[in-house]
């Protein structure tokens, strides 16, 4: 039986990720999605162990200290990381897993898993992603600075990934996500 193909799919803050996922998951329910763990705190409506695993920083850091983590990194004051045992069962089991990450985590993954393939979400163009964290209202000016800053390095990194999607619709961004995806699983190497 084939392993199970790791999708990983980063970018930087605000280039859409999310809305790109929204379009793309439903119709993919037979990959598994990993939750992640966080320290930070539940937004209201979320809940723990659907969007996240909600962490205390003890808690967390025992986990990442026994090996429990395959990639974990800290972003906006909080920790996050992909929890290492489900990822690795699924892929035996022959089931595709996605993951949604932010960049430091993405290189980590990279490094301790390079058969995955890895997918960077670029906003079009850095005016629109000021846009974008302006228009969303959940942050201060000068965090959106911060953030913009930050996006500017990690944009420089995209390089480094097996594909990059530019999302200027979500829509249009989840079928560039799609193709990318059959054109996977159709290489000669995977169709023992
Ligand atoms: P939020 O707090 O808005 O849910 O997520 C903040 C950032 O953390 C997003 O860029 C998201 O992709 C990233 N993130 C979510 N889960 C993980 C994870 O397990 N590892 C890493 N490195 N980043 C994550």
């Amino acid at each position: 039986m084939n392993k199970g193909v790791l999708f990983l799919v980063s970018g930087p803050s605000g280039a859409g990720k999310g809305t790109v996922l929204k379009n793309f998951l439903p119709k993919h329910p037979d990959m598994f999605y990993s939750i992640s763990a966080t320290t930070r705190a539940p937004r209201p409506g979320e809940e723990n162990g659907v969007q996240y695993y909600f962490m205390t920083a003890a808690e967390f850091e025992k986990l990442r200290m026994e090996g429990g983590f395959l990639e974990s990194a800290t972003f906006c004051g909080n920790s996050y990381g992909t929890p290492r045992a489900a990822v690795m069962e699924k892929l035996e089991k022959g089931i595709d897993v996605l993951l949604e990450i932010e960049v430091q985590g993405a290189l980590q993954v990279m490094e301790n898993y390079p058969e995955g393939i890895f997918i960077f979400i670029a906003p079009p163009s850095m005016d629109e992603l000021r846009t974008r964290l302006v228009g969303r209202q959940t942050e201060e000016a000068s965090v959106i600075e911060t953030r913009l800053a930050r996006a500017e390095e990690e944009m420089a990194l995209a390089e480094k990934y097996t594909y990059i999607v530019v999302n200027d619709i979500a829509e249009r961004a989840a079928e560039d996500l799609e193709a990318i995806l059959v054109a996977e699983k159709l290489r000669t190497a995977r169709r023992k």
